[in-house]
């Protein structure tokens, strides 16, 4: 078994493509397959941070400066960064990816690691269980993904970037080693331009040669790390996918465009702020215990006050009394007027990790309890997924709940 690392695991790398431009794509059609580039403008120095395909193809790159971009493809379209909206949809591809696994890890915004072992068996097969995962997400994002599936994390990394993008590479345990040993030594972790260039005066050109040379001398040349790629020139890497939320909070505000004073209006205005928050908390599989309500007054100070909810929720209703109460008791709302308000929800757990904390291994073992006395709630759960249906088809201004929503400002996200 030596040369067949990691049996009975299976980990998926899942890395969205040019995710941030994808999005500008998603949100604007006519620049489908046009040079795109998402940046800061070339005359405050700007750099690409995500470029469409189209624009790849004129040698552009992420990390380049944007002036060197422009000179490259001078009909190229650049948009400035819009984080709060990649972040948002990075919440939504974290809540697609949490329904296949409780164990997330994500990276970056758009990419996260899955441990999936043992969960082929009721798909049929890994490859199956891969398409699904990328073909949720293009329903639900309307995004391409690359998805890298294997025995550890390394290979699987490896793996979502070898077929980019919108790929699917599955390396079986047994192919794992010499899928590795066939990629340029550039690729192992760890090997940068200089070791590269180290690893080249000691006559190591390939990972195989890397695989073939003694440990005790890479450790001469290299330290740790000599080891470490001795290591992973045999696909070995143990590493666990770690879970944990990537996002701390969910929370959404807005900025008046003139400054309020009535507490009756800003209660109207804190209903809609809950049902947005509620909205990303169910985009994004979370559930959540701490209200906090933000307020800015005219002259800038700025309180936050919060108060926790009995259970994790990601219900509108019950955010906006939490959050009406802090209003209510915040006294100074009656004497200055008020320039921003604000709600967010903390404590975050995703719906998955709270149902395995409700029903423990022990319980599990048990008769499972019955999940009748919660009608109630996943009445009000499909009534919440209903409504986020219709929003998502046709806007936030389709579905006004029992309260209204005033709007008498811009969103500040
Ligand atoms: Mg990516």
């Amino acid at each position: 078994m030596a040369n067949t690392p990691n049996p009975g695991r299976l980990i998926a790398h899942v890395d969205m493509d040019a995710f941030y431009a994808s999005i500008e794509v998603i949100d604007d059609p006519t620049l489908e397959g046009k040079p795109v580039v998402v940046g800061g403008p070339p005359e405050k120095r700007g750099v690409v941070a995500a470029a469409s395909y189209a624009a790849r193809e004129f040698g552009i790159h992420s990390a380049m400066p944007m002036g060197q971009a422009v000179r490259k493809c001078p009909h190229l379209i650049r948009i400035s960064p819009r984080m709060a909206r990649y972040r948002d949809e990075s919440i939504r591809l974290m809540g697609i990816l949490g329904t296949f696994s409780p164990t997330v890890e994500p990276l970056a915004l758009d990419e996260a690691f899955l441990d999936l072992s043992g969960m082929e068996r009721s798909i049929g097969s890994a490859r199956e269980l891969g398409q699904q995962i990328r073909a949720k997400i293009k329903a639900e994002t309307g995004l391409t993904a690359s998805v890298g599936m294997a025995p550890n994390k390394f290979v699987a990394k490896l793996a979502s970037d070898f077929d980019k993008p919108d790929g699917l590479t599955l390396v079986e345990p047994s192919e794992a080693v010499s899928f590795v040993q066939n990629l340029p030594i550039k690729k192992i972790w760890g090997v940068g331009a200089k070791t590269a260039a180290k690893l080249d005066r000691i006559g190591i050109r390939d990972v195989a040669a890397l695989s073939k040379s003694e440990p005790s001398v890479l450790k001469r040349h290299f330290g740790v790390l000599g080891l470490r790629l001795h290591e992973l020139a045999w696909a070995r890497d143990d590493r666990p996918v770690v879970a944990h939320s990537e996002t701390k909070s969910v929370s959404h505000e807005i900025t008046f465009a003139k400054n309020q004073k009535s507490t009756a209006l800003l209660k109207g205005v804190l209903t809609g702020l809950c049902e947005q928050t509620a909205r990303r908390l169910r985009h994004g599989n979370l559930v959540g215990k701490t209200v906090t309500l933000k307020i800015r007054f005219s002259d800038f100070a700025t309180v936050t006050r919060q108060d926790t909810v009995g259970h994790p929720t990601e219900d509108a209703g019950e955010i906006y009394e939490i959050a009406s109460r802090l209003l209510e008791l915040e006294r100074e709302v009656d004497e200055r007027s008020v320039r921003l308000l604000g709600v967010g929800v903390t404590s975050l757990l995703r719906k998955s990790q709270l149902n395995l904390e409700l029903f423990g291994p022990e319980q599990l073992q048990q008769d499972t309890p019955s999940l009748d006395a919660d009608q109630g709630d996943s009445k009000r759960d499909r009534l919440n997924q209903t409504l986020d249906r219709l929003e998502d088809r046709f806007g936030p201004q389709t579905t006004q709940r029992a309260r209204t929503h005033l709007a008498t400002g811009e969103s500040e996200d």
